[in-house]
């Protein structure tokens, strides 16, 4: 079905055949474009449009924080997340990401996906549901013991995606053939399954979880090794970005490769165990590696080799013909002959990055975020009185700083709550873990100010309205 837009204050040309599901996205954007009205109308409230996107009332925010204890509490990040209303458990290793915890995950995606695009990445999405075929290509459906294998209708069988290589080289095949097409690097952001015996530690270990990964296409091994090491730095930044270090690892490779390389955070809630060169940094997962503890480093001279509990955040693989092999993939070289190619995969868990910001950076009372990660950039607490008058007064001024924040760019949740204390408000402020915390209360309107606190410190101090939204720009560019 389909029917006629109407050309509001258009010409009779203007009407364009939509169906009615487009409508919703195209109405708007038509009316846009193609009338005066609209634009006029539309152009001085497109701030405000923009700014619903970053700011939040915490009285009407469905998800708020709570005394849930997951089953897989073990770790900070579960407890936090959860008891934070960031992300719910429906079983065990599987997780509905909250208003406040999606935002965090978007920011992560958001950084991987900015430096994809810079070592010359091309987004894709691969279906999640793939067909038992492409697995027996490359002897893998019965050689990952994660692979979450299902029977549909007439008794065909499926997997769902652990990982993509058996997905993205017959697709890539379809379009690449010849030397000049060469090299080639597509990734995606999506989610895997993965069937792991013991999902636990929150998002560290789920069965379905977010991976990015990226897979590249080369003509040489030459070229494919250029890259790697590009995409090394890549994932350096990263992590940087996100806020925590990693320590470029060497793993075991495989069939084609002696090495992969994964990105290890150190922290004690780590299940991986890596040796650790504490004078240059070389380092080597404890699965292959022959040293211990203490042990004098082979790459530099004094350096000491110490062992460290760790967090994979990233793995790449130098892949060479593995799977362009078993689906005959080459191209037609200068010569006309045909060509192996040659690959490289490249992974990142967001989801698990997440996660790991969480164990490195909390403290006994709730999580401590990163600005560039955070959900929010300012936490507002306005707090109640027992006079009436005042309590119009604060949340008058609340109201106008909210506003004036958010005309500023600066993203904000405001915990506007009626019927709660100042103590719960601060302690879920501490377990959210937002980095600015801003009090108005009584007290700080007496004074034309209002209370500033980092999350990380203990001490807060008053700032006066009039310099509080250069202060608060000036804290967002830190
Ligand atoms: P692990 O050894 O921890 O099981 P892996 O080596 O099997 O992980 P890769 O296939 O290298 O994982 O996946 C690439 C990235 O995806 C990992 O570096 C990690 O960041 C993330 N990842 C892998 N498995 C999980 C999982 N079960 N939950 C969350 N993230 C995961
Ligand atoms: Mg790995």
């Amino acid at each position: 079905m389909s029917f006629q837009s109407p050309a509001i204050g258009g010409t009779k040309e203007d009407s364009e055949t939509v169906s009615p599901s487009e409508l919703w996205v195209a109405g708007p954007i038509l009316l846009f474009q193609k009338t005066t009205v609209a634009r006029w109308f539309l152009l001085p409230r497109l701030p405000i449009i923009c700014y619903s996107y970053c700011r939040m009332r915490y009285s009407t925010s469905f998800a708020k924080t709570n005394k849930n204890t997951p089953s897989d509490g073990d770790s900070a990040n579960a407890r936090f997340l959860v008891q934070a209303g960031f992300i719910n458990q429906l079983m065990a290793g599987v997780y509905t990401y909250l208003p406040l915890g999606l935002r965090v995950l978007d920011r992560v995606k958001k950084i991987v996906r900015e430096e994809m695009q810079a070592i010359g990445g091309q987004e894709i999405l691969m279906p999640a549901l793939t067909p038992k075929e492409i697995w027996e290509t490359t002897g893998r459906w019965d050689g990952i013991d994660v692979l979450f294998k299902l029977e549909g209708a007439g008794g065909k069988e499926y997997a769902l995606g652990s990982t993509h290589e058996e997905v993205v080289t017959p697709l890539v095949q379809q379009y690449v053939k010849s030397y000049k097409d060469l090299p080639v690097a597509v990734y995606q952001i999506q989610d895997k399954f993965r069937n792991e015996p013991r999902a636990k530690s929150g998002l560290l270990r789920g069965r379905e979880f977010s991976m990015k990964d990226l897979y590249s296409f080369h003509l040489t091994e030459e070229d494919m090794w250029a890259y790697y090491e590009k995409s090394k730095q890549a994932y350096l930044n990263v992590f940087h970005r996100c806020g925590i270090d990693a320590i470029i690892t060497e793993a075991s490779g495989g069939v084609f490769s002696k090495y992969s390389h994964e990105f290890q955070t150190p922290t004690e809630s780590g299940e991986d165990v890596i040796y650790v060169c504490d004078k240059c940094q070389y380092a080597q997962n404890r699965e292959i590696s022959e040293y211990k503890d203490g042990d004098a480093c082979s790459k530099c001279d004094g350096g000491v080799m110490r062992e460290t509990k760790t967090i994979e955040v990233g793995n790449i693989f130098p892949l060479m013909e593995k799977f362009s092999e078993p689906f005959g993939f080459t191209v037609a070289g200068e010569d006309g002959k045909p060509v192996p190619v040659i690959m490289g995969c490249y992974g990142i868990g967001p989801s698990r990055v997440m996660g790991t910001v969480v164990e490195i950076h909390h403290d006994e009372r709730g999580m401590c975020w990163p600005k560039s990660i955070a959900p929010f950039l300012v936490h507002l607490v306005s707090l109640g009185s027992k006079d009436d008058e005042k309590r119009e007064e604060i949340l008058e001024k609340a109201s106008g700083l909210y506003e004036e924040l958010q005309k500023a760019g600066v993203e904000v949740l405001w915990d506007d709550r009626a019927e709660v204390t100042a103590g719960e408000k601060f302690a879920d402020a501490d377990l959210i873990g937002i980095p600015l915390r801003l009090v108005m209360s009584e007290k700080t309107l007496a004074e034309g100010s209002v209370e500033w606190k980092r999350r990380e410190e203990k001490e807060a101090h008053l700032v006066s309205l009039q310099d509080i939204i250069e202060q608060v720009e000036v804290f967002a560019k830190e």
